[in-house]
């Protein structure tokens, strides 16, 4: 019996779908990579770069340029086509085109017979997860928007830079929309296992006065900042994004920030928005429910009300 091959799809492949590549084959996490794009001699100029790294890597995934009709076998489909923003442009300037983009994306690899998971990077992510959910007829665990895994990994850098500490010994969570109303429940923050609140309590001669609602600017923006610098973002979106395809092709059960719908969790229903949740080879396992402050809560429904007025203007009744 021969073993079925692990096969992601990516669609878009210019920055952050190449991107997402080129970390699938260094981690060697799969092993057949379909590269899809409206451009078609991107996605087999990629494939064709791609392959030659295979020689020095642990591992000969391979990487063709693929289509749609192909899609009926593959386990995960990226979705990372769209239009970036303009200069002056932000994510949800670009909400009606990224979700036609995906209508003509969704609609062909359901054809297919597409059964697997969809990762949607595309932004204005929350809204385009929630097109996708509707558009593909998927049980919800199917539909995984990257959300705020990447704003997270920029507020555990700003913590661990604040405290000197190694980021990934900080465990925090950014919430709500990937945009600027995002929400930091600070009462869940933990550095080493101390609750973050207590350690800068304590350790006011070194951190002095924090900030905590600059923290959460500086986090919203920390994607606009990079922007500012080289016109846009990949490499942070691109990892996080692997990580969830590990998560889900490892059967890891890994808990991470990202964008699920929620359906009764946190008293919220008919949104996709950042929430910590379990993830494992049956996509989204469940939603973990943090107990937050009252204040903290607000932010979070804030910031789902937002997501909701915006999946409205795509025509659903919310
Ligand atoms: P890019 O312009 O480099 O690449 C986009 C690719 O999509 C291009 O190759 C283009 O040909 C392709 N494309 C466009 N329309 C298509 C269609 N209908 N079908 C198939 N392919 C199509 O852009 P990028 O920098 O890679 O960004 C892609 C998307 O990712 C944007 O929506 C951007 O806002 C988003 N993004 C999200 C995050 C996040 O944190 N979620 C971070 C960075 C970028």
């Amino acid at each position: 019996m021969a073993l079925k091959s692990r096969k992601v799809a990516i669609v878009g492949t210019g920055l952050v779908g190449s991107s997402t590549a080129f970390s699938l084959i260094t981690q060697g996490v799969c092993e057949e990579i379909l590269m899809i794009d409206l451009n078609k001699e991107r996605a087999l100029g990629e494939a064709m770069d791609l392959n030659h790294c295979i020689e020095y890597l642990n591992r000969n995934t391979k990487v063709r340029a693929g289509s749609y009709e192909e899609c009926g076998d593959v386990d995960i489909v990226v979705i990372t086509a769209g239009a970036p923003p303009k200069p002056g442009q932000t994510r949800i300037d670009t909400l009606h085109l990224s979700a036609k983009i995906a209508e003509s994306i969704v609609n062909p690899i359901m054809k297919s017979g597409f059964k697997g998971y969809f990762i949607i990077i595309s932004n204005p992510v929350d809204m385009i997860a929630y097109h996708v959910y509707k558009l593909s007829g998927l049980p919800k665990s199917h539909i995984i928007g990257t959300g705020t895994s990447v704003d997270s990994a920029r507020l555990k850098n700003f913590i661990g830079e604040l405290l000197k500490v190694d980021p990934r010994c900080v465990q925090a969570y950014s919430m709500g929309e990937h945009g600027d109303s995002q929400m930091v429940p600070w009462s869940h923050v933990y550095v080493g296992g101390k609750p973050f609140l207590k350690v800068i309590e304590d350790n006011q001669d070194r951190v002095g006065d924090v900030n905590l609602n600059n923290l959460v600017l500086d986090t919203a923006k920390a994607g606009w900042e990079v922007y500012n610098r080289k016109g846009t973002t990949y490499y942070g979106i691109a990892t996080a994004a692997v990580a969830i395809i590990k998560a889900i092709i490892n059967d890891e059960n890994r808990i991470m920030p990202v964008s699920t719908l929620l359906d009764g969790e946190y008293g919220e229903f008919n949104v996709f928005t950042g929430v910590p949740v379990v993830l494992n080879g049956t996509g989204v396992k469940e939603v973990v429910e943090i107990d937050m402050l009252p204040e903290e809560l607000n932010k979070f429904k804030e910031s789902n009300d937002f997501i909701r007025k915006c999946i409205s203007e795509l025509g659903y009744e919310i």
